[in-house]
């Protein structure tokens, strides 16, 4: 069967005739074939295979381009990349690998389409159409990948122990392919993942971490957690997940395993945010329990301080695996210390606990919220419905307080200088304690937060301290 109808943008036929100047053969080849044939929409990423120089090739596209566009070349990786209408289009020449022990960079020599296709990690990502002028659109599939596609088998075309073995990233890709395609890793290739999963060790943490992020950016990414803990890869890249795991039970008490929980919070939390940090939190605002937990004879289970010592293992986490340690990071370790504050919020609430919480939670209260409620992981339907009734109680009244209160991005309504203007003072410690007492009765709805009221209370904090206005 002919499969034209992929190659309906303009680029393809341009390529085509390129590489009839050139004289040579090429193919559209990988994620743009598999994404076609899945109808996962306009792939915006073309990789293109040469039997010969992908360099030249693209060079010869750019010439016959209107605007010639720029051509990068990766003289080392013998690769080259050109943009044209938003598409970021690679070439590279087919190509034959072999592995040296500790590293994931190959040996690399010329080769045909088959040896290319060989080199491929999955059988759905070896799937290529010619672009040649006699076969144009020509399906080459010498691995059943289509069948795979229909069956959703993650599968490699050699055996997968080497594959796996050769370059152990496929382990993550396999795993991060399963997730986003919600398809099943055929059983050979699982157990070589099992057998190989030291290797991941070999592998730079970024490359880690862009597979991690792009599991937890899919619609399901406990599919991909559950796959890297069942493999033993998770004990490796993220132990403060596995250390949550089990249930212990002393004197008829049991608390719940706090990491299938947590999976499914991160399950829930998809649902409603495509917030890749959000995501983060999720997945980690349970950590501090695993170091924290404790068994009271009288009061059971606790986990004393889980979300502050859990906020402090984020940067540590973050830093090992070479992760930004900036505002995401701060972020994401807010959401973690915060994550229970709502929920005690929940049985009781009144305005200055909101206000509170909106002032420490600042921008982020919107976030804070939806991380709590996707917390609610309880199987008693009753329960269920309470809580999430609750939450949207305390919504309605951050709402109701934000818009009187304004202490979402708190600036005192009486500043440092006025304070030093009005008292004619020199900085000292008088103007912190005066500031305070009017950000405090201001949080506890003493005054509002106005400048008038908080100037009055400015003189009166003033005096008590036996400061005189000037
Ligand atoms: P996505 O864009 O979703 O990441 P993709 O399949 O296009 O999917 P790329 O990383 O762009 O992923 O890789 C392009 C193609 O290169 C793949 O389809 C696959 O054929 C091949 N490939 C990429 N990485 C590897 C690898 N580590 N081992 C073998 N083949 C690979």
């Amino acid at each position: 069967m002919n499969h034209k109808q992929a190659l309906k943008h303009n680029i393809f036929e341009i390529i085509s005739q390129s590489a009839e100047e050139l004289q040579l053969d090429c193919f559209v080849i990988g994620g743009f074939v598999r994404d076609y044939f899945l109808e996962r929409g306009n792939a915006k990423d073309i990789d293109i295979v040469a039997i010969g120089s992908g360099i030249e090739l693209a060079q010869q596209v750019s010439k016959n381009l209107p605007h010639q566009p720029k051509v990068q070349v990766f003289k080392t990786y013998g690769t080259a990349m050109l943009r044209y209408d938003d598409i970021e289009i690679e070439f590279v020449g087919a190509r034959k690998e072999s592995y040296i022990e500790d590293s994931r960079n190959p040996v690399v020599e010329d080769g045909t389409l088959e040896d290319d296709q060989n080199r491929r990690d999955f059988t759905i990502n070896a799937l290529a159409l010619s672009l040649n002028k006699d076969n144009f659109g020509e399906l080459l599939d010498p691995f059943n990948g289509i069948e795979d596609l229909d069956k959703g088998i993650i599968r490699t075309p050699l055996d997968p122990n080497i594959t796996y073995s050769d370059d152990p990233l496929r382990m993550m890709r396999a795993i991060r392919f399963a997730t986003q395609l919600n398809f099943t890793i055929e059983e050979k290739s699982l157990n070589a993942i099992k057998k190989n999963k030291d290797r991941i060790k070999i592998i730079t943490k970024e490359r880690i971490v862009v597979e991690l992020n792009k599991i937890l950016e899919s619609d399901t990414p406990s599919i991909g957690f559950m796959l890297l803990e069942k493999t033993g890869l998770l004990d490796y890249i993220l132990p403060e997940l596995t250390a949550l795991k089990g249930i212990d039970e002393i004197e008829g008490q049991r608390h719940k395993d706090n990491f299938y929980h947590t999976l499914e919070v991160v399950d829930n939390i998809a649902k409603t945010t495509d917030s890749l940090w959000l995501r983060w939190a999720a997945l980690l605002h349970d950590i501090g329990k695993a170091p924290t937990k404790k068994f009271h004879k009288k009061i059971g289970w606790t986990f004393h301080a889980h979300e502050f010592v859990g906020s402090k293992m984020v940067y540590k986490l973050f830093k090992r695996l070479k992760m930004p340690l900036n505002d995401k990071m701060k972020f994401v370790q807010k959401m973690v210390l915060m994550s229970s504050r709502p929920i005690v919020l929940a049985s009781e609430v009144t305005d200055s606990a909101v206000r509170r919480l909106i002032f420490d939670a600042g921008e982020h209260v919107d976030d804070l919220m939806t991380l709590c409620e996707a917390d609610i992981t309880t199987k008693n339907p009753k329960k269920f419905k309470r809580y999430h009734k609750n939450f949207k109680l305390v919504r309605d009244k951050i709402e109701e307080v934000e818009e009187r209160d304004r202490v979402r991005n708190f600036q005192p309504p009486v500043s440092g200088e006025e304070i030093m203007k009005a008292f004619n003072l020199k900085p000292s410690k008088e103007i912190g304690i005066i500031k305070d007492a009017i950000k405090e009765a201001i949080l506890e709805g003493e005054i509002p937060n106005e400048h008038e009221a908080a100037f009055q209370l400015m003189i009166e904090k003033g005096k008590e301290l036996g400061l005189t206005t000037a």
